[in-house]
């Protein structure tokens, strides 16, 4: 049997056909039609006034950053438990970066944990929606609004999410998506930075083209900045993509479906949570197996790994890696943030690619539930 892929797209004719076509049509004064198609079909999907298409999420959270003028000597708070991605722009732009406790049910930024966090330096937060679940945004926009904190919302695996009837991503003052091969909607490599603010859109605009105007004089730079594109097969390959937005959530949902029946016997697991007023698009499954059963993700991991599972570890607290051994921020966090260090080493992402079968879905849960012994 083929190895089981823990990550990975649907592609399909219609997103062969766009590309091609951009790649022979996209040129001259067609440069930009797949952009425009690209970025408009998103912001009207989400709800918002603009969308700007970026190489990546990464580079989408370093231009929100730079747009609300975050700079050295101001904190940013980030949730502990994400991809290094959430955070490592805030040390682009000589920020830093203070991690706070996640939620015990959403494994999302905590609310409580986020408003202990906050000092008079304290510029943003970036609130990340987990695995494509959401956290208690209305807790968070009332803090952030009375302690005048701007929300960068990383929705990065999250399309399709949703939170009291708003898509993910149109929660904050920004929100940033990654098209990652990995993720839900893919371009390959590929970000998307979304906002109401017409400011914010001009300024991003200007950051990402070299610090120059769109219809200024040719070649007339007012500040050094970056080159933050995408290209037009890139674009195509989303918009193709984009089109089949809710098969490629529904997908997920289905597939999170069948783990759900299989594991729903046994006893001291716990998978991905969808309170009252979401919708969660499971971009990863993810089990929690209970302390009770003495098994560690890694040994977890190697197991399944043995029986032709691929399978991804819940991410480690950011306060807890090398990268930030240097910082006292993470130091701190290390001892505070106890759901963070309590869950992190249960976690395990399971197999959740777009082209999964139920069958596979079947093999993996009755390998995990005999490795458990359960
Ligand atoms: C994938 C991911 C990113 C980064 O996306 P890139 O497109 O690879 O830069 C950022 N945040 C989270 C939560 C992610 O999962």
């Amino acid at each position: 049997m083929d190895r089981i892929p823990v990550a990975g797209p649907w592609i399909t004719q219609k997103e062969i056909d766009y590309v091609a076509d951009a790649v022979r049509n996209a040129w001259y004064s067609n440069a930009n039609i797949y952009h425009e198609r690209f970025e408009r079909g998103f912001a009207e999907y989400l709800g918002v006034r603009y969308a700007i298409a970026l190489p990546s999420c990464t580079s989408a959270i370093h231009l929100a950053l730079l747009a609300f003028g975050v700079g050295p000597g101001d904190e940013i708070i980030v949730p502990d438990t994400t991809w290094i991605a959430t955070a490592a722009p805030i040390s682009y732009v000589g920020a830093t970066p203070v991690f706070a406790d996640i939620d015990p049910e959403t494994w999302c930024l905590s609310a409580q944990a986020f408003e202990a966090c906050i000092t008079p330096r304290t510029k943003a937060v970036i609130p990340v929606d987990l695995y494509g679940g959401m956290p208690d945004m209305d807790a968070i926009r009332e803090i952030a609004a009375r302690h005048r904190i701007v929300i960068i919302e990383d929705a990065a695996e999250a399309i399709g999410s949703e939170y009291h009837g708003k898509r993910a991503g149109s929660l904050g003052d920004v929100g940033v998506f990654s098209f990652h091969g990995s993720k839900t909607l893919t371009t390959g490599e590929g970000g998307m930075l979304v906002t109401d603010s017409e400011d914010i859109f001009h300024r991003v605009m200007f950051l990402r083209d070299h610090g120059r105007k769109p219809g200024d004089i040719q070649f007339y730079n007012t500040e050094v900045a970056y080159k933050y594109k995408m290209s037009s097969m890139q674009a195509a390959l989303g918009l193709a993509q984009l089109e089949r937005v809710e098969e490629l959530v529904a997908r997920k949902r289905e597939i999170f479906d069948w783990y759900r029946d299989a594991l729903a016997g046994m006893d001291g697991v716990t998978l991905n949570a969808e309170p009252p007023g979401t919708r969660n698009s499971y971009w990863m499954v993810t089990v929690i197996l209970d302390a009770k059963f003495g098994i560690r993700k890694e040994q977890l991991m190697t197991h399944l790994s043995e029986q032709g599972i691929a399978t991804r570890s819940f991410f480690y607290p950011l306060s807890s890696l090398p990268a930030y051994a240097e910082l006292r921020q993470a130091a701190e966090a290390q001892t505070r943030n106890r759901v963070s260090y309590k869950v992190s080493p249960y976690g395990v992402n399971l197999p959740s690619a777009l082209n999964l079968t139920g069958e596979q879905v079947g093999h993996v849960c009755d390998t995990l539930m005999r490795i458990a012994g359960a």
